[in-house]
């Protein structure tokens, strides 16, 4: 059997008649910047997740880029942020001047660890550096500890971004979804995320009316109200009208994929909790499952030995933020992120498929369980 690592392609049959007549609209009436898709993907978004403002834009890392940008983010100041992550959410943070404050992760969720977030607060304080913002990423899907979280921006005057590249469609135990946790909220829509388009694609979320004004001009280079005038400095990155119109077909059917997401992460756990660690979900949230993710300390030959069986898997992520040459000279070296950096020995993602059938998530369940017997 060839298992596949996500269900795209099956979902591209799927919706393809959908997809093709979409595209098809956009070509008919040509307006290929901005078209009447992104608007109307943007009123959807928001009735989705329950966002008041959901902006368009060309992909999560710009996404995070603008929302920095709209809280006012500028050089010399300290944005703390988890080591274990994709490279992106330190990038930007660097692309401003501002300088990024590595934090661990909690080694069961993935996410932020809010200890080490007041703790690492506090030494930048009294090292006399401006702490101006945290952004918390809800890792693998999961969404992060945002109560705790908002409550400790709050208390440090800090901003408050939730890149939630990973997440988009998750929920908390009150139903809530992802784009209402945080003030400000990114994701992306990278064909690869629970929620993608066919090309590069991203998205923010706020409640607040006068933050999503300044980032929607900042998305068209710093727009103001009468055309060509230019009132802060932006970017460009809108999101293509023809991803907008792919998205659209996309989301009818996104709640239905996210539950069957939920549904093999439970299958895997069920099958694999006895010979690995799997990863928790606390009672009543739903997750993404942008990716399922298990520790083994035997991760390299675990990887080999589901090759030959023909299950593919990956990792993420093999080096953390404060250990990339890149950052290196922002973070404290080795041995200090303990957590993030035994992770990076240890995960291995599963393959994740909305679309699985029984057959094939018991065959990767009896390939990783051969490796252990
Ligand atoms: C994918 C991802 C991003 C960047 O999104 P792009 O659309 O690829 O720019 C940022 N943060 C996290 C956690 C991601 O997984």
């Amino acid at each position: 059997m060839k298992i596949p690592f996500t269900g795209l392609q099956h979902q591209a049959e799927r919706l393809r008649s959908q997809i093709d007549q979409n595209i098809a609209s956009v070509l008919d009436h040509g307006k290929f910047i901005m078209g009447p898709e992104v608007a109307e993907l943007e009123r959807r978004l928001s009735e989705f997740c329950g966002a008041g403002h959901s902006i368009a834009v060309a992909n999560g890392t710009d996404a995070l880029q603008i929302a920095l940008m709209a809280l006012g983010v500028k050089a010399g100041d300290r944005v703390f942020v988890p080591s274990f992550t994709y490279t992106a959410t330190a990038e930007v943070i660097l692309i401003l001047g501002a300088v990024p404050v590595f934090v661990e992760v909690d080694a069961e969720t993935f996410n932020v660890d809010c200890d080490d977030l007041e703790r690492a607060i506090e030494r930048t304080r009294a090292a006399g550096h401006n702490a101006k913002c945290l952004i918390a990423v809800d890792l693998f899907g999961l969404p992060a500890e945002w109560a705790r979280l908002n409550s400790i921006c709050e208390a440090n005057d800090l901003a408050c971004i939730a890149d939630s590249a990973q997440s988009f469609g998750a929920s908390n135990a009150d139903g809530q979804k992802v784009g209402t946790f945080a003030p400000v909220t990114t994701t992306s829509f990278f064909p690869a995320k629970p929620l993608g388009c066919y090309g590069d694609g991203g998205g923010v979320f706020t409640d607040d009316e006068e933050l999503a004004s300044v980032m929607r001009s900042i998305r068209v280079h710093g727009s103001g109200k009468a055309k060509y005038e230019t009132v802060r400095v932006g970017m460009n990155s809108r999101l293509d009208t023809i991803q907008a119109a792919i998205l659209l077909a996309k989301l009818a059917c996104f709640a239905e994929e996210i539950e069957q997401r939920n549904r093999l992460a439970d299958a895997y756990t069920k099958g694999l909790s006895d010979v690995v660690t799997t990863p928790v979900k606390p009672a009543g949230v739903t997750s993404a499952w942008a990716q399922y993710t298990i520790r083994t300390e035997a991760r390299d030959e675990l990887q080999a030995h589901l090759k030959d069986k023909g299950v593919p898997t990956a990792v993420y992520y093999p080096v953390p933020m404060h250990l990339q040459q890149a950052y290196a000279a922002y973070g404290e070296g080795e041995g200090s992120l303990a957590v993030s950096e035994k992770l990076s020995t240890e995960v291995i993602s599963l393959p994740m498929n909305p679309y699985w059938t029984e057959d094939e998530a018991q065959f990767t369940i009896d390939a990783v369980r051969s490796f252990f017997q």
